[in-house]
């Protein structure tokens, strides 16, 4: 990212990108609401070649005690990559990078989730990499959102997430992997639809300021449509009679 050679042709003569995606193509985006029977809320979702299972837990106690805030509840949140999710093995110890995501998650999910309402409890968010592709951070946000509405949680509005970038000069929606690992910018972002406020926003590589503009517009963009997926699946559980 950002500088590093590309060895690949990310884009066509024919603004095609390497997998056959037009600029502001999202990969193909299926989500379930439901499915673990022992969580209080669940969800899994395909982003592209990205497969991500999410569980929810609480409101509940809080251990150890002194972690607990009188005021509020509390969010926590772990994101794990399982060590078949990537092509060169991952270590099974939790990663600088694991704890990194975790983190912004869990900072994008807060402002939505309206924790005021459970002082002393946690409500904890446990997100599981199966299959990795580029964009698991967004995919992961995406589908903890679902599962957090899924287990009942109140909350403000949804957090959708898509990431925006660029390759080959070029502002596109939906980074993959090989564009990640060989394009020139990746913009990570989590939006609140409803709210019409960002809650996640990362950047690696180098953008222009028009760039970074048509990123954040081409990325909100994107994270509507992801929202209208999320909203689908949800549907779907509940008034679908397709749920469990
Ligand atoms: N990846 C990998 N091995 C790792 C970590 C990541 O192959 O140990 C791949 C994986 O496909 C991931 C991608 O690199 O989706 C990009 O990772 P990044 O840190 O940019 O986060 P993400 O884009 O998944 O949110």
């Amino acid at each position: 990212m950002g500088g590093r050679e590309a060895t690949m042709v990310l884009m066509d003569e024919n603004g095609k990108r390497c997998d056959g995606r037009t600029v502001d193509e999202p990969r193909r985006i299926m989500i379930k609401a439901g499915g673990l029977k022992n969580a209080d809320g669940s969800s899994y979702i395909e982003f592209g070649d990205n497969k991500i299972l999410v569980g929810v837990f609480g409101p509940r106690d809080v251990h150890p005690k002194h972690m607990s805030d009188t005021d509020t509840g509390i969010l926590r949140v772990r994101y794990h990559m399982e060590p078949f999710s990537v092509g060169e093995r991952k270590n099974p110890a939790p990663s600088r990078r694991e704890i990194e995501i975790s983190k912004v998650i869990k900072e994008a999910l807060e402002p939505a989730v309206m924790l005021e309402k459970f002082p002393r409890t946690a409500v904890d968010v446990f997100i599981e990499v199966l299959q990795a592709d580029g964009g698991t951070r967004c995919a992961a946000l995406t589908a903890a959102s679902v599962a957090l509405a899924d287990a009942g949680i109140p909350m403000r509005d949804m957090v959708a997430a898509i990431a925006a970038g660029k390759v080959a000069d070029t502002v596109i929606l939906d980074v993959n992997n090989e564009e990640d690992q060989a394009g020139q910018a990746d913009m990570p972002i989590g939006y609140m639809p409803n709210l019409e406020k960002i809650t996640l926003l990362q950047l690696d590589g180098v953008l222009t300021p028009e760039e970074y503009k048509k990123c954040i517009q081409v990325g909100v963009d994107g994270c509507k449509l992801v929202y209208e997926l999320q909203k689908k699946a949800l549907n779907d559980k509940y008034f679908g009679n397709k749920g469990d």
